[in-house]
């Protein structure tokens, strides 16, 4: 069976450039962001900021969220996980995930090449190499809930997606229209599952199970409708980028020194 992290972990080597659009990222303009913004009357409108820069792959986000979230500690399904991206300086770009998301740190060297293979990258050959942590983009036209043939997934006016349990039929049709991977099937409720910010704490005043477990404040949590809010004022004066913009989604997850070789 092909799984979202095979996936990544088979097709990213060596084809880089063939896969996507050349821009699997796009640079957010924030003049267009804040005309778009000023159409909604609501008050809060949920954003993250992932800065690369600073996460080192430690996997204590996966882990808090799993605790969090209930998603079953040792199955390989994951609500956010972390991807370690070694570009060689023949400008291949290898991309690999530990099957458990991340959760207990990158403890080896050598890059996961699924099905029990794992590669072997020289240091001197290594140009750069990073992390990138993944989850749910909070779309802003999320195609998950245009799929959804009864409703159990919906957007908050807040911005947040979110999924009904009680309506979901396990379809299966927003894990295929999400094109960022995010959704998978519970393992126990056998419904459709994915990060919803955290929406029991966030919507309570607290922070993300996973931005409070980062020691290195890789992940922040904010509203963008705040002007003085932290991330808002990051997120319209630096140079942030969001996943996949080409697709039309909208993506409410930025981040700071996304490189153009994370897809
Ligand atoms: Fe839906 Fe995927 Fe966008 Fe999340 S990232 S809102 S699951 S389409």
């Amino acid at each position: 069976m092909i799984t979202r992290r095979n996936f990544l972990k088979n097709t990213v080597t060596g084809i880089a450039a063939l896969s996507l659009p050349l821009a699997a990222f796009e640079i957010v303009d924030p003049k267009k962001l804040m005309a778009s913004e000023a159409k909604n009357p609501s008050k809060v409108r949920w954003v993250f900021l992932i800065d690369t820069y600073k996460c080192t792959g430690c996997g204590f986000c996966v882990k808090a969220c799993k605790l969090e979230n209930e998603v079953p500690y040792d199955t390989n399904v994951t609500r956010t996980w972390v991807e370690r991206y070694v570009i060689t300086k023949d400008g291949v770009n290898h991309a690999d995930t530990p099957d458990n998301g991340g959760r207990d740190g990158f403890t080896t060297a050598r890059m996961n090449r699924g099905m029990g293979k794992f590669e072997e990258i020289k240091k001197e050959d290594i140009d750069k190499a990073f992390f990138v942590p993944k989850l749910c983009n909070q779309c802003e036209n999320p195609p998950c809930v245009q799929v959804c043939p009864v409703g159990a997934t919906y957007q908050a006016p807040d911005g947040v997606v979110l999924v009904d349990r009680t309506w979901c039929i396990g379809c299966g049709y927003c894990i295929m229209g999400c094109p960022y991977g995010v959704r998978f099937f519970h393992p126990v409720h056998h419904t459709a599952e994915k990060c919803n910010f955290c929406y029991h704490r966030i919507t309570k005043g607290l922070k993300t199970a996973c931005v409070d477990a980062c020691p290195f404040g890789a992940r922040r949590i904010g509203n963008l409708r705040d002007p003085n809010d932290p991330v808002t004022k990051i997120i319209m004066t630096e140079r942030v980028g969001v996943l996949k913009e080409e697709y039309g989604t909208k993506p409410q997850a930025f981040y700071l020194g996304l490189d153009r070789e994370v897809k």
